[in-house]
């Protein structure tokens, strides 16, 4: 099945308060031309470089999301163009966009990454220290960012409820958070073997990627 299809396939089973970020990693601008083509406007990469290289060769309206791990010293290359950055899981880093995104003169969205995961080799905050952040007075001082969500990524098993459980966990974090942050209202979880059950525990942000472009292919 080609990608028009797929994706149209993806966008029948999301409800329509979910956005879909179509994960090109990887992948040819001739893949995110059909994609594109069949309307979608927001992809989103894991590499700040090749994201960089999509962004100069393809339509401007594009929105970009950074969805991999980030390493401050990039953050100047998407700095100009990264409409989000889902990543974000440390102060030092927000500082680094805040400033680069000053530069430029915007306010860069980004989404602070929990730890739900039993792995312990995936990045993110647990939900003191995500507290901690967002009541500290040097986070207060940055005005050119923006925290519009929270982002998680499940342990990769089979067990749906171990999956369910993370989710569900990550959801009410985002719950209680955004009683005091008027700007957060973006729960980013959920990919192509997971997304139903994300939706179904209050994403409202789906990252996927190899339902609608096929495997992927590291070489
Ligand atoms: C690659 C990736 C995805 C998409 O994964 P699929 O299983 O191909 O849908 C989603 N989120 C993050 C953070 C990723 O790195």
């Amino acid at each position: 099945m080609n990608i028009k299809n797929k994706l149209q396939e993806i966008n029948n089973t999301i409800p329509a308060h979910v956005t879909l970020v179509a994960v090109s990693k990887t992948k040819p601008n001739e893949a995110i031309l059909e994609a594109y083509n069949a309307g979608q406007r927001i992809f989103g990469e894991n590499k700040i470089q090749e994201m960089t290289q999509k962004w100069e060769t393809l339509p401007k309206d594009i929105q970009w999301h950074m969805i991999g791990h980030v390493q401050r010293n990039k953050v100047k290359y998407m700095a100009p163009f990264v409409s989000l950055i889902h990543g974000v899981d440390s102060f030092k880093l927000l500082k680094e966009i805040n400033k680069q995104a000053e530069k430029h003169d915007r306010k860069i969205d980004c989404l602070l990454q929990i730890h739900i995961a039993v792995e312990d080799t995936k990045f993110g905050l647990n939900e003191e220290e995500l507290i901690a952040l967002l009541t500290s007075d040097e986070f207060k001082e940055l005005e050119h960012i923006s925290i519009t969500g929270l982002m998680g990524m499940a342990t990769f098993t089979s067990d749906k409820n171990q999956i369910q459980k993370e989710f569900k966990k990550l959801n009410a974090i985002f719950k209680a958070v955004k009683i005091n942050n008027p700007t957060i209202n973006t729960l980013s979880m959920g990919m192509s073997g997971d997304y139903v059950t994300a939706i179904e525990e209050g994403s409202t942000m789906v990252r996927i990627g190899s339902s609608i472009f096929g495997a992927r292919n590291y070489h």
